[in-house]
């Protein structure tokens, strides 16, 4: 197999398939996407897939907001079933993180956000199920949601497909191909693809190739536990959903989901490396019986439930826990939408839409400019408000 295009895109995620579809769009000409599996066997299909517009910097606040918009209208907007389902969203806060919270709630506020500050007395009341206790302050964003990421990522390749992008699957990129200071394509086990630009979006991936030209990615792999458990039938039956819940005081955040179930996830930075070719997929007994026990103290009736199944899934961490998007300075033609830390299904529609404006008339959207490969460098990194900078 030896093929020409316009545009290669490395990585069958959310990420290259939300750009391959807004590329085609814009008419970008020929374009191509190599995933080395199958579409959604990365990082994406292990998403938790919450959609919350709760940051700590206006200018992801917005990229949030503008995203939501699409989960919320996806289906004339892009086409196909997200899954997108409002549910609401609490953050409880311990004393120390009070004032990081009440930054955080104005900003939105401020960014039009239909977010507000209540006690943790009231929060059995906003989100039934929740004790509040201990809980010094929280919050209740009400436009928040969750979302199935396998169908989302379907329906972006699906619409990619029908505007004329080709996407082989099964494909493995072994490395980029440059020549005088530009990127010519890509070497796959298959055989070469030849284009002008690339865009690598391969996730924790992505080092390892553009290793390959010398570039050292500030991208590392963490590995981070997902815990389901069925809920007790009383509690809103097999259709029910309950509020998301990031809980600080515990480190944890709770998502709803379909069948009566709940998924528990640490909220907390992992600084240790893991192999993102091998690392353990499944949860230990002493996870499962951690988060079992955090997420019966936030939502009271799991104290009733029982484990249904448990995962692992790798974060693509930055220094400043934010991906870096836009162009790799080293050569001509290469792009990275990569290292979103843990945060980045939510923001999937505007990376796309951002990327695919970048790469087909150079003009940089002006909220883009935050996420520049040369933060780094400069001395312009982000600065999430929380400890948990996987939250953003
Ligand atoms: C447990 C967990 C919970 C999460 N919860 C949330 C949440 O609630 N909300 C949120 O917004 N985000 C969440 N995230 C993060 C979010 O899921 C990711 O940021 C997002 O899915 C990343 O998408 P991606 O397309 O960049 O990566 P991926 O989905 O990993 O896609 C990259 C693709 O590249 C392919 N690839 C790799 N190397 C090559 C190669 N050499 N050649 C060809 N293809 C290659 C891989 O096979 C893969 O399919 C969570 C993540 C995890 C793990």
């Amino acid at each position: 197999m030896s093929e020409i295009a316009d545009i290669l895109i490395v990585g069958g995620g959310v990420m290259g398939c939300s750009i391959a579809y807004h590329l085609a769009r814009l008419g970008a000409g020929r374009v191509i996407l190599l995933e080395r599996q199958a579409i959604c066997t990365g990082t994406t299909g292990r998403s938790g897939a919450i959609v919350r517009q709760h940051y700590s910097n206006d200018f992801t606040v917005r990229m949030a907001k503008e995203s939501l918009h699409v989960f919320q209208h996806f289906a004339d907007l892009v086409g196909g079933e997200c899954g997108f389902t409002t549910t609401g969203m609490l953050v409880f806060s311990a004393e120390q993180g009070v004032e990081a919270l009440r930054a955080n709630v104005q900003l939105q506020q401020e960014q039009g956000v239909p977010t507000r500050l209540i006690s943790g007395e009231e929060v059995k009341d906003v989100a039934p199920g929740y004790s509040g206790k201990g809980v010094a302050l929280a919050c209740y964003e009400e436009d928040a949601g969750v979302a199935d990421p396998m169908a989302t990522t379907s329906c972006f390749a699906q619409r990619a497909r029908d505007l004329g992008v080709q996407i082989y699957e099964g494909v493995h990129v072994s490395r980029i191909l440059t020549d005088h200071g530009r990127v010519t394509g890509v070497e796959t086990v298959q055989g070469t693809f030849t284009a002008q630009k690339v865009v690598l979006a391969a996730n924790a991936w992505s080092p390892a190739l553009a290793r390959t030209i010398g570039i050292d990615l500030p991208i590392i792999a963490t590995r981070h536990p997902m815990l389901v458990l069925r809920r007790p039938d009383d509690f809103g039956g097999r259709f029910g959903l309950h509020a998301v819940c990031l809980d600080l005081t515990r480190s944890i955040y709770l998502r709803p989901d379909i069948g009566g179930v709940t998924l528990i996830g640490s909220s907390e930075n992992v600084l240790t490396e893991s192999d993102p070719d091998n690392y353990a997929q499944g949860l230990t007994e002493e996870e499962i019986r951690y988060f079992a026990t955090m997420g019966k103290g936030a939502l009271t009736p799991l104290a009733r439930a029982v484990p249904r199944g448990n995962w692992a899934g790798i974060y693509d961490d930055t220094p400043d826990y934010h991906p870096i998007l836009g162009r790799l300075p080293q050569y001509e033609g290469l792009y990275c939408a990569a290292g979103f830390s843990g945060h980045g299904f939510k923001l999937s529609p505007v990376v796309g839409q951002w990327m695919a404006q970048y790469m087909t008339s150079d003009q940089l959207p002006d909220d883009m400019q935050h996420f520049a490969y040369e933060r780094f460098e400069r001395g312009q990194e982000i600065r999430p408000r929380y400890n948990s900078g996987v939250l953003g």
